[in-house]
Parts: C-alpha cells; structure tokens; sequence
C-alpha cells in the first residue's frame, strides 16, 4: 500500500489532500521568502489519528512538518517533499475550569478563540500579539510565542500546566497535567514547547487561566528621545507595579509608514516626536483608578522632562486606534518596499545603547538605510526591522541581509542578547543559530533530536541540521 493509500485508510477522503491546488493554504509562508512543497497535506481530525499519521510515516521514514496557522516568520513550516500535517482540524475546546483557573483545549484552536472562550467564563488567556485571529495554539506552543503581554504575564511557555504528544515513532505522550505543582523529574513538556515541530506534535494543551481584566487604561505618551523610553519605563513599574501590562517603543518612521500605508492609522498628536510609548495597565477590579496612577507617572514624567506629550484613550475603539499604530508597523514596512528583520532581545538595560549603536552601524554599512526599532521594549524584545533606502531597489537591498544579519546579531551577541527573542529559529535562523551558539549547546541540542526522533523525520532542517 503506497503512503497516500494508508493515510487514505486512516482519515478518509477528506483528511487527505495531494491535489497542489488545493494544497496552497498549508505551503504558504508569511514572509513569501522561500516556497514549500508536500507529496501530502493529512488533516487527522482527533489525537488517536495523528498517532496512526505519524506511525505510517515512521514505516516509510517520510519527513512530516507540522502547520499550524501559517503565520511563523521563520520558516519554521517549509516543508520539501513529505507529508504536511495540518492541525486545523484538531480543533475542540475540551474544558473551560474557572475553579483550577485552566482551559483544556486541542492545539488546533485557533487563538482568539481561546481568548474568547476564556472570557465568556470571566477569565483571562493572556497570550496576544498580531496574528491572533489565524495563528494557532499549537504553533504558539511550538514556537513559544511572546506578543504583548509578556511583561506582565510571561511568554508562552509560562502559560502551560500539562501537554499530549505524538511523539516521531507514533507514541503518545500523556503529560496532559493540570497541577500548578509537580515535581516528579524532568519537566518533559518544556522540551516539547518551542521545538517547532522536531520532537513530536503537540495534539493537546492545558493552559493557565488568570482573571479578566475589569478596567484597563491605555496611554500613548510622546518623547523628547530614545533615552526617555527606559526612564519612563522604570517610573511607570515602580509607580503601577503589576498593574503594568504591556509598554511597547514605537518610533516615528514606524508612525509615518503606518500613516502612509495603512488606512486607520491616524498619529493622535498635532506635532511630532522622535519617540512614543504605548502604555496599557490592568485591573482585575472594576472601576479601579488606574487613571490616577498613570497621571501620577505622567505628571513626574513631564516634570522631568521624560514625556512631551500623552493620549489617553477614552473609549474601547479609541484604544484600538492606538494599538493599530503599533500593530501595523510590520505591515506598513512591508508596503514600503525592502525590509530585513530582526526579531531579538537585550537585558531590558541595554535596550536604548543597543538601538542607539545599531543604528549608527547599520547607517555606517549603508547610508539612507532607515531603522525602525519598535516592539515589547519591557521584555528587552525589540524587533529591529531595518527598511531599504528610498533610492535603493528592494532587490539590492535584500541581497544584503546577510551583511545586515551579522552587524545586527555581532551586536547582540556581544551585549548577552539572543538573535531570536520570539519567532524561534525555523530555517531562516538556523545558520546564524549554528554561528553563535556554543558546541556545548548544539550538541547538547542534538542529543536531544537524536534521543526522541533518530530517524529525523519531525521537522527535519530545523533549528538544527
Ligand atoms: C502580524 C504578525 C504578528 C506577529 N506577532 C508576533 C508576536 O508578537 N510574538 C510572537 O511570538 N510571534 C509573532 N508572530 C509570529 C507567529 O504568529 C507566531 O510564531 C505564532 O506562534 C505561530 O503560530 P502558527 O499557528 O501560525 O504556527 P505555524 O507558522 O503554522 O508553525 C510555527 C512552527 O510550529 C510548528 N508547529 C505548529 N503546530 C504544531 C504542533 N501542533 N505541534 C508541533 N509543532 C507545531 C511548525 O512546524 C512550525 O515550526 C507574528 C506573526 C504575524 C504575521
């Protein structure tokens, strides 16, 4: 029986896709670097199918990659021949518990909808960032995502209490926990978040839960420069505390680009400024003053010549105007023509020298090249988005990513940074992984893959070679 035949048995007609056509959705790659191609696309619809998928493969040693909402930026999905094997269909919420403050959920969900399953019970799933409408758990849990509320609620993996995984020979892993302690050895289940898909599928999740945020307060404040962004930053969580939910840098070339390429990006200051922080803090209380804990910061913020200027928002839509200014920035860069990124972090001290001498290396390497430092500066996470000079073709300036590569993580290295803060590794960072990480760490890493998939069929080529 060929492959298609067997995965044919197990999932029926429709769990099956080998028409390219129709195979389009799951080879797409957000950033439209590299073109992925699979012999198969399989949708198994329940864990016990994934297992039976993943043991026909086995059989045969065919490569499998999993996709979940496509909206990696390194990658991480690209497969070359194999099977795809889309998670899209794994789908059900299977417990919402408001008691033990977890949901229960298959990672095919996509993750709004978990933030709104968990609201509909008054609870709060606080991962969020900008592709939420079509990035899927799984993919979250793969990549350990970050987004927004990092500062106050930790990244991904402080998210989750127990997994299921299907592990490269077929088995299932049960870690599928709900405890909030357990010490009974290693912590498998951190292996298995931000792997990308080379040490098994993730097929089931148990989340935390926190309570809703009753009031939430939202400040646009405007800086004289760079420097005022970590004095605000330090005055406004030593003032607010935990309160403080998200603080994000935006710059004004980020402003400017969204006012000219994203319709609804509107800049809510008569004048302009070099420098804007996006402040939101939350309460759990309802009616909480937040306003006069933000204003108490503000107010010595303008005294020390910290702020020029600040926006509140008075109303919910008001608040998604502001965040559209700093959700937009990637999209509006990307209009704009050339744009190379980096997705990378630096103790949260460093933040302004690293952007300061970035900045005045990637303009000695190119002058007219134009920086937009922007992102979650409170988690030391700035995505350093480099967009190509006005007079320079888009070609040009992408055949020089490379170069812009090494000045941009040298940079980092050297100031205990991390060349990838967020999106992972996939393939697109997997040589500049190679490059900076130690021998001890690689190995460390291989013996890892080599102990839980020796055949290499789960991802292969990414992360490591
Ligand atoms: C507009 C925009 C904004 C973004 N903002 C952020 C941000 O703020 N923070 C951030 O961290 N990322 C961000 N991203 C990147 C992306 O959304 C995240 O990496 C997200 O977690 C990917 O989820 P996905 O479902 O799309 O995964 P995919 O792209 O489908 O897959 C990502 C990786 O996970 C693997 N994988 C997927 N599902 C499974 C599974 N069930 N089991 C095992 N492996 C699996 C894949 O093989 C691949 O290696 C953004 C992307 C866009 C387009």
């Amino acid at each position: 029986m060929s492959l298609e035949e067997k995965l044919t048995a197990i999932l029926g007609k429709n769990g099956v896709i080998t028409d390219v056509s129709d195979m389009a959705p799951y080879l797409h790659e957000e950033r439209g670097l590299v073109t992925s191609k699979a012999d198969i696309v399989a949708r198994p619809a329940t864990t016990q199918e994934v297992s039976a998928v993943v043991c026909a493969c086995a059989e045969s040693k065919t490569s499998i990659v999993a996709v979940g909402g496509s909206t990696g930026l390194v990658g991480g999905t690209i497969a070359n021949g194999g099977v795809i094997l889309a998670t899209d269909r794994l789908n059900k919420i299977i417990e919402v518990d408001p008691l033990n403050n977890t949901m229960t959920v298959e990672t095919g969900c996509i993750l709004v909808d978990l933030q709104n399953a968990a609201a509909e019970k008054n609870c709060l799933f606080p991962l969020s960032l900008g592709a939420e409408g079509s990035c899927r758990i799984g993919g979250n849990l793969s990549t350990n995502a970050g987004g927004v509320g990092v500062l106050r609620y930790g990244n991904t993996r402080d998210l989750v209490l127990g997994l299921e995984v299907v592990l490269p020979n077929g088995e299932i892993w049960d870690g599928l926990s709900a405890l909030r302690k357990d010490n009974t050895g290693y912590d498998l289940k951190q292996l298995f978040i931000g792997a990308e898909g080379t040490l098994g599928i993730i097929t089931k999740a148990v989340l935390k839960l926190f309570p809703a945020p009753r009031t939430i307060i939202t400040v646009m404040a405007a800086l004289p420069e760079l420097e005022a962004i970590l004095k605000l930053f330090t005055t406004t969580r030593q003032l607010c505390g935990d309160r403080l939910t998200a603080f994000e840098l935006i710059p004004r070339i980020g402003m400017d680009l969204g006012i000219e390429h994203i319709p609804g990006v509107i800049d809510p200051f008569e004048a302009t400024h070099p420098f804007y922080a996006l402040i939101e803090l939350t309460s759990a209380r309802e009616n909480d003053d937040l306003r006069s804990e933000i204003e108490t910061v503000l107010e010595k913020a303008f005294e020390d010549g910290v702020v020029s200027d600040a926006v509140f928002a008075e109303s919910d839509a008001q608040r998604q105007e502001l965040w559209k200014i700093r959700e937009e920035i990637p999209a509006a860069q990307t209009r704009e023509g050339g744009s190379i990124k980096h997705d990378v972090s630096v103790p949260v001290s460093k933040t302004v020298a690293f952007i300061t001498e970035a900045s005045k290396r990637v303009s000695d390497a190119l002058p007219g090249i134009r920086p937009c430092p922007f992102g979650h500066i409170g988690d030391g996470n700035i995505h350093y988005n480099l967009t190509q000079p006005t007079d320079m073709s888009k070609e040009d300036f992408m055949a020089r990513y490379e170069e812009f590569n090494r000045i941009v993580h040298d940079l980092v290295v050297d100031m205990n940074g991390s060349i990838s803060a967020e999106h992972g590794i996939g393939s697109f960072k997997r040589e500049e992984l190679a490059h900076y990480a130690s021998e001890t760490t690689i190995s460390l890493m291989r013996a890892v893959k080599q102990a839980i998939d020796p055949d290499n069929i789960m991802n292969p080529g990414k992360i490591i070679s």
